[in-house]
């Protein structure tokens, strides 16, 4: 049997009177249940027959010398696509499990410099010929309890956004701070900026700015999303600021409740 899941409000009105509102929202709540199953298992399906047919195409590519170029340019299309649709298919997959799981975020001590450090190199391979100055302000050696496959996944989306978003030579700074609030990162890019109407909708499923420039930088519109569900089960909050043309800022901030004094830093 689901258990019962009912929305209390309260309103207050006149003299000191209230109203309370009771609302039964178990079948909508057992609906989401039922939609992020079906996500989580249509993804997991397709994922192995997918390997099969990257796996068979990196083959063809691999002996397609002799081939006629128009089929080797086909063949190369078809790997790109199959890529990006491997590259959905995690994040996919990998939205379900946060949104599904009841388990909180395991709680081991992150070192986040070390993290930081480890995919800003992933950031130098992706940006490529493109030459972003990337820079990591490690200087406080925090700790953040947590997962660290989680929170390499939320960083990853962030940082990499930064390079997508930026064009060539432009300015990435990442730094990692903590203060009596707690523990703070920040990505800040000197790339093409985001307007306001958009900021309070990014964190949505597949919401993008403009779709023809995200899937031209091979994204999946899931990456702020993961972001958003990560820092939930971490206890912290994103805040983006923006000036269009000029650059965009993600900031992550965890309470003090989150950072460890553990000597025993994880990294992965
Ligand atoms: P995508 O895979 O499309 O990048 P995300 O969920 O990571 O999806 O981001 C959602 C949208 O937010 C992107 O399509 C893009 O329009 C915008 N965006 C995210 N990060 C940045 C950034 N650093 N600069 C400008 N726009 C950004």
């Amino acid at each position: 049997k689901p258990h019962l899941r009912l929305q209390f409000h309260v309103t207050l009105y006149g003299q000191g009177d209230r109203l309370l509102l009771v609302r039964d929202v178990t079948r909508m709540h057992q609906l989401e249940q039922m939609r992020k199953d079906f996500v989580a298992n249509v993804s997991h399906e397709l994922r192995t027959p997918l390997t099969v047919i990257t796996g068979y195409l990196e083959t063809l590519l691999d002996n397609s010398d002799d081939l006629n170029p128009r089929w080797k340019r086909a063949l190369q299309q078809m790997q790109q696509q199959g890529g990006r649709m491997q590259n959905l298919l995690n994040d996919l997959l990998l939205l379900a499990r946060l949104e599904t799981t009841d388990y909180p975020a395991d709680s081991q001590p992150v070192a986040v410099d070390l993290l930081l450090l480890s995919i800003q190199q992933d950031a130098i391979a992706l940006s490529g010929s493109a030459h972003h100055k990337i820079s990591v302000d490690n200087s406080t050696r925090g700790k953040l309890k947590g997962s660290s496959a989680e929170l390499r996944s939320a960083f990853s989306n962030l940082i990499f956004n930064a390079v997508k978003y930026t064009p060539a030579e432009g300015q990435i700074s990442i730094r990692w701070w903590q203060d009596e609030q707690g523990g703070h990162l920040s990505v800040s890019d000197s790339g093409i900026g985001i307007e306001p109407q958009h900021l309070p909708r990014l964190t949505e499923r597949f919401y993008r700015v403009d779709a023809s420039r995200s899937s031209a930088t091979g994204g999946t519109g899931l990456g702020l999303a993961i972001v958003k569900h990560v820092l939930l089960r971490h206890k912290g909050r994103l805040e983006i600021s923006s000036v269009p043309g000029q650059g965009s800022t993600f900031t992550c901030h965890f309470p003090t409740s989150q950072l460890s004094d553990s000597k025993q830093p994880v990294i992965s």
